[in-house]
């Protein structure tokens, strides 16, 4: 009987604690939908020939290939939430460093630990991304995500199950390694759900200002979707840090974000850039070289 209890009060528990956490963590899962379907309505419908000139690849994908990319990404959701939820359980039982109130350890650190989860962050992916590009592993988990050669909003969380799991790893690496309030967690995830979606949004809008200091540190939509063209180079996320270190920056990734900038602003391509030989690459061509890579 006190074994019998015991189980219904644990039951009742994990109900409770499911019925109260699901609305806030299906929400925050779920604007990924909203956000990237409201990007997809107006930049491929909506204001596609007026803004067809930032367009990184002059070519649109096929609705197929979108549609794929929606159902992973659905797919991704369901793991993230697999893993949230526990974390969640684990935060209301003090297990995890994310703490309360918002000034325990000042605002000072508040902001810091926000731009501390975004550089860890951008380190976790970097290397995890390497290691998903490692042939005996690439076939069966980061493959999925390079189906699309040509990104819509829509492929930032198209993965494969085991490699969405490795994408939220950063979210229990985060919460039982760096102190955080709630809210500065909330920050670095729409962050990171923004810049993803901006990275796989097929059309260069940073303004060609930023190809000053910040150009040579920060990365843009063209540097990613350059790496859905050629899968060897550009393997960074916010920085681009470990691309200039490693060496892995694709060498005509300034070529190819100039060439965009300048149809964008209505300007002439210089027709000897390397750009303009690399163009050339057709569709074919890219096949191959996801198969050589395999
Ligand atoms: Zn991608
Ligand atoms: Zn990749």
């Amino acid at each position: 009987m006190h074994m019998f209890s015991l189980i219904s009060n644990a039951i009742r528990s994990i109900g409770s604690f499911i019925s109260d956490n699901t609305g806030i963590i299906v929400f925050g899962l779920f604007s990924y939908i909203f956000i990237a379907g409201g990007l997809y309505f107006v930049f491929y419908f909506w204001k596609r020939k007026e803004l067809w000139k930032a367009k990184i690849q002059v070519n649109f994908p096929s609705y197929k290939h979108t549609i794929r990319d929606i159902k992973y990404s659905f797919s991704s959701l369901i793991v993230f939430g697999i893993v949230v939820f526990p974390i969640a359980w684990a935060k209301k039982h003090g297990l995890t460093l994310i703490y309360t109130p918002i000034d325990k350890y000042g605002y000072v650190y508040y902001f810091f630990s926000i731009f501390l989860m975004i550089v860890v962050h951008d380190t976790y992916f970097y290397w995890t991304h390497r290691l998903l590009h490692w042939k005996k592993i690439f076939k069966w988990t980061h493959q999925t995500h390079h189906l699309t050669h040509n990104p819509t909003p829509f492929s930032a969380y198209a993965f494969h199950p085991i490699e969405a799991l490795v994408q939220v790893g950063i979210v229990p690496l985060i919460a039982f390694t760096i102190p955080a309030h709630i809210s500065a967690i909330a920050i670095f995830l729409i962050h990171q759900m923004f810049l993803n979606v901006f990275g796989h949004l097929g059309y260069e809008m940073a303004p060609k200002s930023i190809r000053n200091k910040f150009f040579k540190w920060s990365n843009t939509a063209t540097h990613h979707n350059m790496h859905h063209t050629n899968v060897k180079y550009n393997f960074g996320l916010y920085f681009n840090f470990w691309d200039k270190i490693m060496h892995t920056n694709h060498p005509h990734y300034e070529d190819n974000f100039d060439k965009v900038i300048a149809r964008k602003l209505g300007k002439d391509i210089p027709k000897n850039s390397a750009v303009s030989k690399e163009e050339k690459i057709n569709a074919s061509t890219r096949k191959s070289l996801i198969k050589e890579h395999v």
